[in-house]
């Protein structure tokens, strides 16, 4: 397992859509990395198979809890990861995924997130599978394919999700759109509290964990911890009850390791009990259904022979002035649909 990667898929390697799903039933690791690879892929015919797995995986999905974890560069998130899979897996008896949503990743430079060399002993456990960030080439989209990718495991037996992702843009709501719950990492006493973190992603936390306390002394994390609770107060409440928490922790030191799974079942126990977590799931669906076809339907336009013809043209006009942009639009809309 240490060692499974992104496997490379040759024509001739490909089975039939039945023979991956018995693999990932039966919990077989690389069966289930070879068929990640495949909804990874760029061709179309690969992509196909994988959703003709993905539709038989359905039925045994969705008993995970999906965790997002968020936060800078250097803050701690594989740090916390390694230890807070570990504890999952080791005191809890569960099996931990760890996905990674990396926008930027390059198709052959693999991923700086869900690094498994920075997870030695998540990436060596069996109730463990490491799966780094899909390449930006990956068929609608990065998030699309972690989103596909958290369906076959939890098909093959893993009860917890962990969804990594850098904390300066856009993936953080295309996490927000998978998970049940979503936890932010920061430091504390690093010059500005907000740390670069927008306004957008604390609003989506459900818990701020301010991380190398260790590193600090006990008044400076205090101040944090009352800071972030304080811009916490300023956001409408959450439409599910929840009041997201502030807590510290040593990931390194495997300090406030067990509090973060307090916190997490608390909010699973609050949010199942009123209806939100289903509720949450389903529009999540309905997002993804949405996502789908508005990205498919634009796709089919630009790939269009006709569309591809005319636009550079239709394009200049708008930019010198002679046409509108809505009344360009138009136009090219007309053609497509004829
Ligand atoms: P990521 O980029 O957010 O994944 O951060 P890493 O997990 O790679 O951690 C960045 C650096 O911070 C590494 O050198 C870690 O050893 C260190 N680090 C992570 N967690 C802690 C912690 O709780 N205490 C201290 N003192 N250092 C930590």
């Amino acid at each position: 397992m240490k060692h499974i990667n992104k496997i490379k898929l040759k024509k001739q390697e490909l089975k039939p859509a039945s023979y991956y799903f018995e693999g990932i039933k039966g919990g077989n690791i690389t069966i289930l990395s070879k068929a990640i690879t495949l909804l990874e892929s760029t061709k179309i015919e690969n992509h196909n198979l994988a959703e003709e797995i993905i539709e038989m995986c359905l039925p045994y999905s969705g008993n995970s809890l999906r965790i997002g974890i968020t936060g800078v560069p250097g803050v701690g998130k594989s740090t916390l990861i390694e230890s807070f899979g570990s504890y999952l897996i080791n005191e809890q008896n569960k099996k931990v995924a760890v996905l990674a949503i990396d926008p930027s990743s390059q198709k052959s430079g693999g991923s700086i997130l869900g690094d498994k060399t920075r997870m030695n002993d998540l990436s060596v456990n069996n109730n463990a599978f490491i799966r780094p960030s899909p390449s930006s080439g990956a068929l609608g989209g990065v998030a699309k394919a972690t989103r596909e990718s958290i369906i076959l495991c939890e098909a093959a037996g893993f009860d917890v999700i962990l969804i990594e992702t850098v904390g300066v843009g856009q993936s953080e709501t295309d996490v927000n759109s998978m998970v049940d719950f979503f936890l932010l990492l920061m430091l504390a006493g690093a010059g500005d509290e907000l740390q670069g973190i927008k306004r957008g992603i604390m609003e989506m936390a459900d818990v701020i964990l301010i991380n190398k306390a260790d590193n600090e002394d006990a008044t400076k994390v205090k101040l944090a911890k009352q800071n972030y609770k304080n811009a916490l107060h300023l956001f409408p409440p959450n439409s599910n009850g929840w009041i997201p928490k502030v807590e510290s922790c040593s990931a390194l030191n495997n300090i406030g390791i067990q509090k973060v799974w307090d916190i997490i079942i608390k909010h699973h126990e609050l949010t199942t009990l009123n209806g939100s977590f289903h509720k949450n799931r389903k529009d999540q669906a309905k997002f993804w259904l949405n996502e789908t076809i508005s990205d498919a339907v634009k796709s089919m336009f630009y790939q269009n022979e006709k569309i591809k013809m005319l636009l550079p043209k239709i394009e200049n006009d708008v930019i010198n002035g002679k046409i509108s942009p809505f009344k360009a639009a138009n136009l090219l809309l007309e053609e497509f649909k004829k």
